[in-house]
Order: structure tokens, then C-alpha cells, then sequence
């Protein structure tokens, strides 16, 4: 079989990787000379399905376990590191760390001394932290550099000029945030990142700063490298960094270790994470071309289970996994089809199956119980216009009364509760929140919310 996979990120290459391991004859078109166009370029290449689940969906973890395996046998030894997360916050933001560890698993609560035997550079700094022992880190660009090098070895031709497809059985998009208008739902999620480079600080293993705010992470790469990141802004602009995600960032990084207010600041950059309404990733065909897009912040560890689920849907072949979903029935020839084997959308929320497979979808989630009816469809119609990160409720005091909503940000409360237009005014805790910021502003459990605007008419 002919394949042509468009788009050389890691969704690209991984799936060019698992067709060629089947056999396949495959080409890559990309029209953009190295990897700089892909938000690929800009990840962390964190494998953290354990941490993830602080704001993602129970697939995400299950489908994200066996991602550190895929790529150990695929690339070089010792180039996945399994050293574990570590997650810290300062004193002062300890409820932050508390609250991480409700929403996650897989890790254990560590003291200062031990936070020092595994990361010396900060010893003393932090007086708890979590360690997700299990996950594992890779340098993204390494990684795909090394993938697309191994599959010329094998004879795929990468191509950046104009391609006939008629000449393929068959085509795979992977060109990610390019689809963005063309796949209803498809939006981008902005993530700025920077690289530092310094002597002064070293760092095994990535180590994730808890703010209620402005959370940060740092991941350590080769050569005195780390990488910094990263905003999660609704915006499909790929422009360069703003100043004020710079500063952010900037002062996370002094605040989890000093020295980096001397490192070498040498690269900062944009990607646009493709993400749908729900973030979870989707895999469908249409006729002979399948889609496969809406990695969200999970394009390393979610890479693998998918392509060995397009490469399995292109051949025809059993992908090897429990399939969680009945195939739908009866789609016409005009019809998407989406794969069997996709992620699973009935666990929606942790423990929870609601069945009733596709109709699933338009019910409202199981998170919005606890909600009236009104406000669960009004939740719910938040949700599919597609808000930073979906979480189970948090109790907030909006205007002085008692509410219980699945929001992140100001801007996630401001859509749920169906605001629109300039003439807002927002306050978290006595403090103003301009409309720059509430995209990034995150809500803490019993925030005191002031949400200000004209009343029509008047
Ligand atoms: C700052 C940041 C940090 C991140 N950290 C992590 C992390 O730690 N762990 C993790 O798992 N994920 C992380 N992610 C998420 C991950 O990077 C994305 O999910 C992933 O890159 C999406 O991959 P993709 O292949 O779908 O898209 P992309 O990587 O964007 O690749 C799409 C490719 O398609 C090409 N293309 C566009 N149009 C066409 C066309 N017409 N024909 C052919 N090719 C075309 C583009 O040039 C591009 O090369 C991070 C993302 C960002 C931005």
C-alpha cells in the first residue's frame, strides 16, 4: 500500500514509523524546511500521563502509559529518561500542591530531605513535594530528528514541493494546527516556551512549579540546556513570544532556583497545540484519507498509541488494544468515520461510564452533576465552544453567591456562565483582572469572584 502522511511532527512521524514497520511504502510531505513550523519543535517531550491528569481525561493516562516503552525501543538507548516528575510550590502556595495531588495519582509525598537527595540544586528550597517516580522525559527535537533519519534509512522520501496525490492509496493529514478552520471545533492553544542556559544549576529530571497563577515547568535537556515553559493561551497566533509571558516565565524559573537569573537566555518560541472542545485527540477517516489531529499538550505521550491506531485503521488491521467503543453503525459513504479504537469518550470523569457510546457526546458530563438542568445545558454549551482545560467543579462565590463550576480560569467561568463582549469587569479576591489575563488567570477552590458588566438598554 501507498501511503503519503502530510505533516513531518511527531503525529506525522510516528505514524510513518508504525506503517513502515507493517510494510507500507510511505512518503512525507511537509512544506516547511526542518521542524520549525511544528509545535513539535516547541514541547517539553514530557511523559507524564500521571501529572496530565491533573487537568486531562482518564484516556489520556491510560493511553499515555505505554509511551515511554514506544519510544525507548525506537530510539537510542538513553535517550528516555525514567527519573520521575517532580511537582514543588513554595510555601506560600502549598493548597496549590494539595490540590495537584487531589487530581492526580501516582506519585508520593516527599520532605525536604529527599526532595534534595534527588534534585541537590534544590535542596533546601521546597519543604514538600510530589514525585511521580514513573514518568519518564526525551528532548523532543532529538527525538524527531531521530525518527525522521531512521525512516530515510528506510527509504521514505521526505518531500517539502507540491505532491499528486491520486498517486496513494492513501493519505494521513497530520498537518496539526494548519487544519484550524477546516476541521469544525479544531482550535489552537498557544504555548510560548524559552530555553536557559547556565552552569550554575543542574536539574536530572523535569521539575514542575505550582502557582495559582502562572504555573511553570522546567525541563532539563543536554549541554546545560533547559527548557522553560509554557503559556497555554486560546489563540491560534504562532507569532513571537509577548514580553509578558517572557517576565512569567522568566520569574518562575528564579523563583524554583536563583541562578537562573544569570543563565544565557538562548531561544525563546511559539507552538500552536491543535486541540478539540474536550482536548482529547481524534483519529477519523474520510474515504481514503484519515485524519489525525487535536494532540493538545500531549503530542509525545500520546503519539504512539495513536499511530499504531491509524496504522491499524489504514491496513485494516487489529490495533492490539481493547476497543472501548462499539465501530458506529451505519455511516453513510459521505459519513467521518471515527476508529474503534478511539479514545474513550464515556470517561469523560474519573470512575464514571455513562454508556450509551456516540450519544454519550451530547449528553452533558457527568462532572456537571451537582449543577440545576439550565445550568448543566449552559455548562455544557461553555464546553463545546472549547475552554482551556475541562475539570470537575470547584465551588466559587460569584457575586456574592455560591456557585459549583468546572472552570480553570476567569476566561473558562466568563464562557460557562455565557459572557460575552468587551464591557466586562473582573476582580478574583479583591484584585482586578484585566481582560489580557483572564485567559491565563487560574481559579483556586472558594475564590471570591466579581464578574462587572452593563445592563442592557440602561
Ligand atoms: C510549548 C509546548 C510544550 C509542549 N510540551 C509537551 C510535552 O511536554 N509533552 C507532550 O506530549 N506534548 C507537549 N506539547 C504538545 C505537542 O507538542 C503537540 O501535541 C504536538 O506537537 C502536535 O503534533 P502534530 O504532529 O499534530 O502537529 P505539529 O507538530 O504542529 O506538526 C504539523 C506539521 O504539519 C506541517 N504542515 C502544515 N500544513 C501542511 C500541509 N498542507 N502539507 C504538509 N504538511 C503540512 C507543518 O509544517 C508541521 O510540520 C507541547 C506543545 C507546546 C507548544
Amino acid at each position: 500500500m501507498r501511503v503519503l502522511i502530510k505533516g513531518a511532527g511527531v503525529a506525522g512521524l510516528t505514524s510513518a514509523h508504525e506503517l513502515v514497520a507493517r510494510g507500507a511504502e510511505v512518503m512525507v510531505s511537509d512544506p516547511s524546511p526542518g521542524f520549525a513550523s511544528a509545535a513539535s519543535w516547541y514541547a517539553g517531550g514530557m511523559l507524564a500521563p500521571w501529572c496530565e491528569r491533573e487537568s486531562a481525561e482518564e484516556a489520556v493516562l491510560t493511553r499515555g502509559i505505554g509511551a515511554a516503552d514506544w519510544w525507548e525501543a525506537v530510539l537510542p538507548a538513553g535517550s528516555v529518561h525514567r527519573n520521575g516528575t517532580l511537582v514543588v510550590a513554595p510555601p506560600r502556595d502549598a493548597a496549590e500542591l494539595k490540590r495537584f495531588a487531589s487530581r492526580t495519582s501516582g506519585f508520593r509525598w516527599i520532605g525536604a530531605e529527599e526532595i534534595g537527595a534527588l534534585e541537590p540544586a534544590l535542596a533546601g528550597r521546597f519543604r514538600q513535594a510530589l514525585f511521580f517516580a514513573e514518568e519518564a522525559h526525551l528532548d523532543p527535537r532529538l527525538a524527531l530528528s531521530t525518527l525522521r533519519q531512521g525512516l530515510e534509512a528506510q527509504g521514505v522520501v521526505f518531500s517539502g514541493g507540491p505532491i499528486d496525490e491520486g498517486r496513494f492509496d492513501l493519505t494521513i493529514d497530520c498537518t496539526g494546527a494548519a487544519q484550524i478552520g477546516d476541521i469544525e471545533g479544531l482550535r489552537g492553544v498557544r504555548g510560548e516556551m524559552l530555553y536557559l542556559q547556565t552552569e550554575e544549576v543542574a536539574l536530572s529530571r523535569p521539575v514542575r512549579l505550582l502557582h495559582p497563577r502562572i504555573p511553570l515547568y522546567i525541563v532539563p535537556r543536554s549541554g546545560g540546556l533547559f527548557m522553560c515553559g509554557a503559556t497555554m493561551i486560546e489563540s491560534d497566533d504562532a507569532g513571537p513570544m509577548t514580553a509578558r509571558s517572557l517576565m512569567e516565565i522568566l520569574n518562575g524559573a528564579y523563583t524554583l532556583h536563583p541562578a537562573f537569573a544569570e543563565a544565557r537566555l538562548v531561544e525563546t518560541g511559539t507552538g500552536v497545540r491543535p486541540a478539540y472542545a474536550d482536548n482529547l485527540p481524534r483519529v477519523s477517516r474520510h474515504e481514503s484519507t484519515i485524519t489525525v489531529n487535536g494532540l493538545y499538550r500531549h503530542g509525545f505521550l500520546l503519539s504512539p498509541a495513536l499511530a499504531e491506531e491509524v496504522a491499524a485503521l489504514a491496513l485494516g488491521q487489529p490495533c492490539g488494544r481493547p476497543l472501548p467503543n462499539p465501530p458506529p453503525q451505519g455511516g453513510g459513504a459521505k459519513q467521518p468515520l471515527r476508529s474503534p479504537a478511539i479514545f474513550d469518550h464515556r470517561a469523560r470523569c474519573k470512575g464514571r461510564d455513562r454508556g450509551g457510546g456516540n450519544a454519550a457526546e451530547e449528553a452533558p458530563p457527568p462532572c456537571g452533576e451537582g449543577l440545576g438542568r439550565g445550568e448543566i445545558r449552559r455548562v455544557w454549551r461553555g464546553m463545546r465552544k472549547g475552554f482551556s482545560e475541562r475539570k470537575c467543579p470547584m465551588k466559587f462565590t460569584i457575586n456574592g453567591e455560591e456557585h459549583e463550576l468546572p472552570a480553570t480560569t476567569v476566561a473558562d467561568l466568563l464562557l460557562l456562565l455565557e459572557y460575552e463582549g468587551e464591557w466586562l469587569a473582573t476582580a478574583v479576591n479583591g484584585e482586578l483582572v484585566h481582560g489580557a489575563d483572564r485567559a491565563r488567570h487560574r481559579l483556586s477552590e472558594s475564590d471570591r469572584i466579581e464578574i462587572l458588566s452593563p445592563m442592557q438598554g440602561g
